[in-house]
């Protein structure tokens, strides 16, 4: 049993690790692109944001339109208060969390996610416990049917508008390193969707997805407001998904996760105008080469020039932790992870998630394409790299498979790169000049601000520009 356990450990290992690699081979082109592009207003809508239909926009076959107000989140959005406790030195990170919810349909059960309970954490023993919740001063029941999922019982049907809030205890213990989102290594934390995470689509209900041992993401989640309070042991620096206010809490508006890397870093800061102003701050060991400051550098000049291409950057501040042991870059709201070695094409990259996950969210694991191909796609932008991307070959078991779900990718892990990162972007790559797909992302983005997106709602924008995008990209298996 240990000697077959450790060979699936192993080649699961061995997949991430090529998928990883593949994610991030170091590529260092610059960025210049002169070309106009949309710019769009930060005007409120007074559209209502739970409703799942969109405005039409008039067709605009080869021409960029006036791109509209972008939408704001729903002022009925969830609310979580958090309190955690965190200590690098032990790996535990024991606090508690007050969810507001108010479900667009009736419930009779919140479903939070458990995502620190994920094959990937669990293979370096990471666990989450949650609960007991409690709701106005009464215990709830509970159901977990697979550790990533929390089905907490409410003692009555919550009608749709009506307000329900939970409360819950955890406890998270992190006992050594992962190259994951949570990872505990020399004197370092990092801990990513630890939180207990509503898997709420609004319109469609709860998320089921099961979770995915790759190097990826299978969350859904809706944006929401965060006010968190981190306390650490003297002489450790937290960055983390928000802005610190004056009372030391992380708050954070708009924001479908939350994540924080916890070390004893060299901070830089740099100011980001993207287009209005960004407060960058990156964290890396003292000494490490590339330092702060470089990494500080890439990621403004990169926000600036997403920024430019699909629309201000939704946050005031972006923070970036430098950490061991990570292969990759992982994305939360306003925080990023990467790993020391990944200044290239990580950090584009994940910059381009804020746009594509953060600011646009989709369920990453029934359409993982959304968010990894627009990315991938900016990323080539940003860094002027979209030849690359369309030599590449498209393994036989991915080609015309980019809509697959990450079910479909768990026993495939050494295609998923190629299949759901670069098959999109050759997919968008050929539907015309780049500078009117940029146009189109930038139409998606402000359209389907702060909600959960679907591959036909991004289908809906191509085609305003790309009246022929539906046939165009169907050999792709898109959308
Ligand atoms: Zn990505």
């Amino acid at each position: 049993v240990i000697a077959a356990a450790t060979i699936v450990v192993v080649i699961a290992a061995v997949a991430a690790m090529l998928v990883a690699r593949a994610d991030d081979p170091g590529l260092d082109a610059s960025a210049t692109s002169t070309t106009a592009r949309p710019t769009t207003t930060e005007a409120p809508t007074t559209s209502s944001p739970t409703t799942t239909t969109l405005e039409p926009v008039a067709p605009s076959p080869g021409h960029c339109p006036s791109i509209p107000a972008r939408r704001t989140p729903d002022p009925d959005r969830p609310r979580y208060t958090v309190r955690v406790d965190a200590d690098p030195a032990t790996g535990e990170v024991v606090g508690d969390v007050t969810i507001r919810f108010t479900p667009d349909l009736p419930v009779d059960e919140l479903v939070l996610r458990l995502w620190a309970n994920a094959p990937r954490p669990a293979q370096s023993g990471a666990h989450i416990d949650a609960g007991p919740p409690t709701s106005e001063g009464a215990k709830l029941e509970v159901r977990q049917p697979d550790p990533t999922t929390l089905e907490v019982m409410l003692p009555r049907r919550a009608a749709a508008g009506r307000v329900v809030e939970v409360s819950l205890p955890f406890t998270l213990t992190i006992p050594g390193p992962a190259s994951d989102r949570i990872s505990r290594s020399e004197d370092t934390l990092r801990a990513g969707s630890f939180v207990p995470l509503l898997a709420w689509e609004p319109g469609a209900g709860w998320s089921r997805e099961p979770p995915t041992s790759a190097f990826a993401e299978a969350a859904s989640s809706p944006a929401a407001d965060w006010s968190v309070a981190v306390s650490v042991p003297a002489g450790y620096t937290v960055l983390a998904s928000g802005a610190r206010g004056s009372d030391g809490r992380w708050a954070g508006s708009g924001m479908r996760d939350f994540a924080m890397s916890i070390g004893r870093f060299a901070i830089a800061t740099m100011t980001a105008h993207a287009p209005g102003p960004v407060e960058v701050t990156v964290g890396a060991r003292a000494g490490a080469n590339p330092s702060s400051d470089a990494f500080a550098r890439r990621a403004v000049a990169a926000l600036e020039d997403l920024a430019r291409r699909f629309g201000p950057y939704p946050w005031p501040t972006y923070t970036l932790a430098i950490t061991p042991g990570l292969d990759g870059g992982i994305e939360f709201p306003s925080h990023v992870m990467q790993g020391a070695g990944t200044i290239g094409r990580t950090t584009p990259h994940e910059a381009a998630h804020q746009w594509f996950y953060g600011l646009v969210g989709n369920n990453q694991g029934r359409d993982p394409w959304l968010d990894e191909g627009l990315a991938s796609y900016a990323e080539a932008r940003v860094d002027a790299t979209l030849a690359s991307f369309q030599e590449k070959e498209i393994p036989a078991d991915g080609r015309g498979h980019a809509n697959a779900p990450m079910a479909y990718w768990e026993p495939r892990q050494g295609s998923y790169y190629r299949s759901v990162y670069v098959q999109p972007v050759q997919a968008l790559a050929s539907l015309g000049a780049p500078d009117l797909v940029d146009c189109a992302l930038a139409l998606y983005a402000a359209r389907n601000a702060f909600r959960i997106a679907t591959p036909e709602d991004l289908l809906t924008s191509l085609t305003v520009i790309f009246p022929d995008a539906a046939a165009r990209l169907a050999p792709y298996g898109l959308p």
